[in-house]
């Protein structure tokens, strides 16, 4: 099981980390900034996300990484603070604890969320567009039953168009769940790795350009 966690605060991670290691969890990895978990969530099987992090709000990293990502999340709150929590859970959090976390729980709480995102999102995951096969929670795609290696961004800009299949997704958009940011800079990057996935799939007429607007996924 790959967890993880996205905290700034040195000592509460090192404690969550070291907790969920001895508590059986394979790979546990450290974030700091919210943005980094917007450009590397994928591959993970859950996702330990406190609230106060130094550059976007956690409640916001919550809700940017839920348009495109269903992975179970376990949001730290500070004590007494249950309006935070109760936004969470609305907007999408699967489970809260208050810092510091007792780690036994909170493992607990996360095989509980994984289990339960394992038996509902195995159903919805998987779309099939001609001979084009995308598995959104194994992060595989095959095309005509080859397996396709894609880069992490080329995957995350193929998962936004596919989580929309037959609709027009506007490039802000795209920029904006995968990067955070619209810039020329971010916008360039869009631009290599479309035109990276497009070679790799090599199925001229899956990705429509949609030009002045963005890009449709066939459906
Ligand atoms: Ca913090």
């Amino acid at each position: 099981m790959r967890v993880v966690v996205v905290e700034d605060d040195a000592g509460v991670a090192a404690a969550v980390i070291d907790g969920l290691r001895t508590h059986g969890f394979g790979t546990v990895d450290h974030l700091t900034h919210g943005l980094d978990l917007l450009t590397s969530h994928t591959g993970y099987d859950a996702v330990v996300l406190d609230l106060g992090l130094p550059d976007v709000n956690g409640y916001l990293v919550l809700r940017q990484l839920r348009k495109v990502s269903t992975v179970p999340v376990v949001v730290l709150t500070a004590e007494g603070d249950e309006l935070a929590a109760v936004s969470c859970l609305r907007a999408g959090a699967d489970d809260y604890m208050v810092k510091p976390p007792r780690v036994g729980e909170l493992a607990a709480r996360l095989e509980v969320a994984v289990r339960r995102w394992q038996a509902t999102g195995s159903c919805t995951a998987v779309v099939v567009t001609g001979d084009v096969r995308v598995d959104l929670s194994a992060r595989q795609v095959e095309v005509a039953g080859e397996a396709v290696a894609l880069t992490q961004k080329e995957f995350a800009v193929a998962r936004v168009l596919v989580e929309q299949a037959g609709a027009a997704v506007g490039r802000e958009q795209i920029m904006d769940e995968i990067w955070g940011e619209k810039t020329p800079s971010t916008s360039r990057s869009l631009d290599v790795h479309m035109g990276a996935l497009r070679a790799k799939l090599n199925r001229p007429g899956l990705i429509t350009t949609i030009h002045g607007f963005g890009y449709r996924w066939a459906r």
